[in-house]
């Protein structure tokens, strides 16, 4: 067999053809966050032929995963398998001609550039904004593109961030909302159907970036599955955007971000996000309510996960207090799922 007779049915498709090939396989992608996402978007390059993919995640496999995390079993889940490894492990029996790198890391300020360090192309598979805004900033100041994207519920959206020539998602999120204000994929759910939609929109525009196809999407792409919608939204640069525009970095330079302080005695990290909000906690019991125990007064909210021995004290401004968690991505990761940061 020839070198590409793996891929003659994507070869033979002229807008990729073996100009288009060789240049897939002469790729370095980094995909950042290997949820329902990651693992479409993972499994899609590694297919494809990308010859090199880094696949960075901090957390490991459960069972309620597997309802959209295409790349995992329940094996993975009984042995609590790292993400990143996992997928390692199960696209390097399908696709053994390229390379494939996992990385166990949270994305943080300090580590962001290291993590993107010599790559063509960044594809988002994370669940926060936060992350993504950190990403926005590393790639502008590098000069690498990326392929956004997030699912919820039944919708979805993607847009890709090429600097110097697209808008940036700054110039669509200028602030972080006020955390708690908006729902997260375990307060709202979320179905396995659009994160492989947006997951393989995502792909695409990844594989027509690295080959530089003409036909790159400039827009905003808004699908929602379950109320049959499939939108191209025009975006413009915000001409004042610190990061596209002013080129100045907060995220990457720390001076926006949420963080975390150990407390006294064992187990317990203080969360204390970007910016303060002014939490609703009925609101907020009504969302918790199905994943374990919620209770209230007017100045805390007590949520004890069913799931686990995990504890939430959430005050009205934000700041929350984890129990029952070991270190600081743990503490963060919880509040980013139950409260939403
Ligand atoms: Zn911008």
């Amino acid at each position: 067999m020839r070198p590409l007779d793996r891929y003659s049915r994507q070869t033979i498709f002229q807008e990729i053809g073996e100009e288009g090939q060789l240049k897939l396989l002469q790729s370095k992608v980094a995909v950042i966050g290997m949820g329902a996402l990651g693992t479409v978007i993972a499994n899609n390059l590694c297919r494809a032929g990308v010859g090199y993919l880094r696949l960075v995640d901090r957390d490991y496999v459960e069972l309620s995963n597997l309802q959209r995390q295409t790349l995992y079993n329940e094996q993975d889940a009984a042995d609590q398998m790292p993400k990143a490894v996992a997928a390692v492990k199960h696209l390097e029996k399908i696709n053994s001609e390229i390379q494939i790198e996992a990385v166990l890391k949270d994305v943080n300020s300090g580590n962001v550039e290291s993590i993107l360090d010599g790559m063509d192309l960044v594809v988002d598979g994370t669940d926060n904004l936060e992350t993504r805004l950190l990403i926005n900033d590393a790639c502008l100041k590098n000069n690498i593109p990326w392929v956004h994207g997030a699912a919820l519920a039944g919708s979805g959206l993607t847009m890709n961030i090429i600097p110097g020539q697209t808008p940036c998602l700054r110039c669509l999120h200028p602030e972080l909302p006020a955390p708690g204000s908006h729902p997260t994929c375990s307060t709202a759910g979320v179905l396995g159907m659009i994160t492989g939609i947006i997951g393989c929109l995502e792909s695409t525009e990844a594989i027509k970036i690295l080959i530089g196809s003409p036909r790159i999407n400039r827009k905003l792409c808004v699908v929602n599955i379950w109320y049959n919608q499939f939108t191209y939204l025009d975006i413009e640069q915000n001409p004042r955007c610190l990061a596209c525009v002013e080129h100045k970095f907060e995220y990457l330079n720390s001076v926006k971000g949420s963080y975390t302080v150990s407390l006294c005695g064992r187990d317990s990290i203080q969360v204390i996000p970007a910016k303060a909000g002014d939490i609703d906690f009925q609101t907020m019991a009504e969302k918790l309510k199905n994943l374990g125990t919620v209770k209230y007064n007017p100045f805390t909210l007590n949520f004890s996960a069913s799931n686990s021995n995990l504890e939430i004290t959430l005050f009205q401004d934000g700041r929350a207090i984890i129990k029952n968690v070991k270190d600081d991505q743990t503490a963060k990761s919880a509040y980013a799922e139950y409260i939403g940061l």
